[in-house]
């Protein structure tokens, strides 16, 4: 287990900026998940850290040891990578024990090592068979074990899942945090599916264009994004977003199609704006059929239904507001159908407010979570451009 701090840590590949003033301090034994579209920097960043590719500016280190200058073979990790690259003509056993033979452990630890990390993984029985006999997910756990063996104080995986099919990558996801939680090494995991960073992650790294956006827990992500980037890539179905005023001195936010009265908190976060126009945001589980007499709501939104998915556990509605796409998750409903008018309210304390040229949210920080070093990057392009009316997401 390892503390890897990077600071202000910069890598460009030509005059092509791929990673801009990286900052983290990872804890000992976490799980730090790093997300974000393709090409914002997150394999970048892990091979930094492996040392195979070289930081430009900055600095890293292991437990306070600067690492610059340490080569990849001396620094204490293991990779497992999207491909399995397992000797194909070499069984389990062998592949396991493969590394260890090249830094010519004695044969009595390779045995040993090799043995508990097919235990850990249940792949003992396996250990005399060669890759092609193994299932996918059988062979990404051998690809795991390789990386066990070698019993690193921290471990980098960069998309480990996404050659396996839907239903194995969900059941290897629970796998690895299992893993994770028994042999308790630092983990840096890079993905781009929000729902592999939700569920693993003990916190979450959002990039976009090389830059971090927001370093937080998975829950705080999701309720208060630092800005209309990061509300829009967590999320799913995404959140809802739609450029709005300001009126009343913060009392009212309003727009074609809707009108919400914000609570007292962000009423006067709004009233010391010095600006009309907003981007606002709700999450599309926060709207509820109208009447909404058992909750505590916050004003409507009126629109047209366009397509009504019937999920089982609920009916999920695309709606279209004065050209915008939406979604509702709702409670099951057979009644509704498409080019219905639909008007439906907002649950009172979730609307999220944004400026509309940078994207940085305008409702103050809640969160007391002490793991949350909520940090908002620079405006990148993609949270600067608005909304798009096909989508209603920021992009
Ligand atoms: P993906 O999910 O597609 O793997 P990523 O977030 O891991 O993307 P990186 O691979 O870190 O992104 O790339 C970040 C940026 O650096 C991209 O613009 C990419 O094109 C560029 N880049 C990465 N490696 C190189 C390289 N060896 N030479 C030149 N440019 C590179």
């Amino acid at each position: 287990m390892a503390v890897v701090k990077l600071e202000n840590v910069c890598k460009y590949f030509g005059s092509t900026p791929a990673v801009l003033d990286f900052n983290l301090e990872s804890h000992e034994g976490e799980f730090v998940v790093l997300v974000g579209p393709s090409g914002c920097g997150k394999s970048t960043t892990l091979r930094m850290i492996a040392g195979l590719e070289d930081i430009d500016s900055g600095t890293l280190s292991f437990d306070g040891q600067p690492m610059q200058e340490v080569p990849v073979q001396d620094r204490e990790i293991a990779m497992v990578f999207q491909s399995y690259a397992l000797y194909p003509h070499r069984n389990v056993f062998e592949n396991l024990a493969f590394a260890l033979k090249l830094r010519r452990f004695p044969k009595s630890e390779i045995e040993r090592r090799v043995r508990d990390a097919a235990r850990t993984l249940d792949i003992e029985p396996l250990l005399g068979r060669k890759p092609r006999e193994l299932s996918g997910g059988q062979r990404q756990r051998v690809a795991l074990g390789r990386a066990i063996v070698r019993e690193p104080a921290v471990f980098l995986m960069d998309e480990p899942l996404s050659n396996l099919d839907a239903k194995l990558r969900v059941s290897m996801r629970a796998e690895i945090a299992k893993l994770h939680r028994r042999i308790g090494v630092t983990t840096f995991y890079v993905t781009h599916d929000q729902v592999e960073a939700m569920t693993m992650g003990d916190r979450i790294v959002v990039m976009n264009g090389g830059v971090i956006q927001q370093i937080a827990t998975p829950l705080t992500l999701y309720d208060e994004p630092v800005n209309s980037y990061v509300a829009g890539f967590i999320g799913n179905p995404p959140m809802n977003f739609l450029s709005g005023e300001i009126g009343e001195q913060g009392a009212l936010i309003h727009g074609p199609g809707f009108e919400f009265r914000p609570e007292p908190s962000l009423r006067q976060q709004l009233a010391r704006q010095n600006r009309r126009d907003v981007m606002i945001g709700f999450r599309p589980e926060h709207l509820k059929p109208q009447p909404a007499a058992a909750h505590s709501t916050m004003g409507t939104v009126r629109g047209a239904i366009e397509l009504v998915e019937q999920m089982g556990s609920t009916t999920d509605i695309r709606f279209v507001v004065d050209g915008h796409a939406l979604i509702a998750e709702l409670p099951r409903d057979q009644t509704l159908v498409a080019k219905q008018p639909i008007e439906l309210a907002l649950l009172a304390g979730h609307l999220h407010v944004f400026d509309s040229e940078t994207g940085k949210r305008l409702n103050a920080a809640t969160s007391k979570n002490p793991a949350d070093s909520v940090r908002s990057g620079a405006p990148t392009g993609a949270v600067r451009s608005g909304l798009s009316a096909a989508s209603g997401r920021p992009g």
